[in-house]
């Protein structure tokens, strides 16, 4: 599929829920692919993307916004502390918070430099035990205990379950993003972005389906 059949769908699950056009951002998920993808959706204009891992995206990134001018970089994976330094250089905005450790390294940073990426607090809304997120009991204490540190919470983040409706996940999120007073919704990916538009994501993350399978490497 292509970059421009990819918003065609957004646009039409926009306006399926009765919300405005262009009021979902397009994450364009690169990671692990060859370079030559990444540069034609650059060329086309696209200038959001996402990537796992903070190591291959200090590889990559830089010498393409030498090249593209400004990005807009998203930090979808885990981030290790020691690497929260590096990624506070990189990325606009990290989707992958979720302990009490790294929002103490984050603040610090933030207090540090002055400065902070816009943050996504990750919750585990299937309770699988091989994923990273908060549990949903949990996103509450949590949320408040990132506010008390006043980090810039922009929203919530989830990765529905493989084999499961993604639906009453997200409409999990929805309502936890709602009681704690958070715009943001980072949820739906290339096999269930309309149904999170559906339920008002405000940020999909697309990889497979705007840049084909990934290479296995
Ligand atoms: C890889 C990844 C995506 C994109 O997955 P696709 O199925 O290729 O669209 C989205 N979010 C996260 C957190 C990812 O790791």
């Amino acid at each position: 599929m292509s970059l421009a059949e990819i918003t065609t769908r957004i646009r039409a699950a926009e306006t399926a829920a009765g919300r405005p056009p262009g009021s979902t951002a397009l994450i364009a998920v690169s990671k692990v692919q060859p370079l030559e993808r990444v540069e034609a959706v650059l060329e086309q204009g696209h200038r959001c993307f996402g990537e796992n891992r903070v190591q291959e995206a200090a590889g990559k990134w830089p010498a393409l916004r030498d090249r593209f001018g400004t990005v807009d970089l998203h930090l979808l994976g885990p981030l290790q502390t020691n690497k929260a330094r590096q990624a506070f250089g990189l990325f606009q905005a990290i989707h992958s918070l979720d302990r009490p450790k790294l929002a103490e390294t984050l603040a610090r940073l933030a207090q540090e430099t002055g400065r902070c990426p816009g943050l996504f607090v990750q919750v585990n809304t299937g309770l699988e035990p091989q994923k990273a997120g908060v549990l949903p009991a949990d996103v509450d204490g949590f949320v408040a205990d990132c506010t008390a540190r006043d980090l810039p919470l922009l929203g919530l983040m989830c990765i529905a379950p493989e084999a499961d409706d993604a639906a009453p996940h997200f409409a999990m999120l929805s309502d936890m993003a709602a009681r704690n007073g958070l715009p943001g919704l980072s949820m739906g990916m290339s096999g269930d972005f309309e149904t999170a538009i559906a339920h008002g994501a405000t940020h999909v993350r697309v990889g497979s389906a705007i840049f084909g399978a990934r290479v296995p490497g």
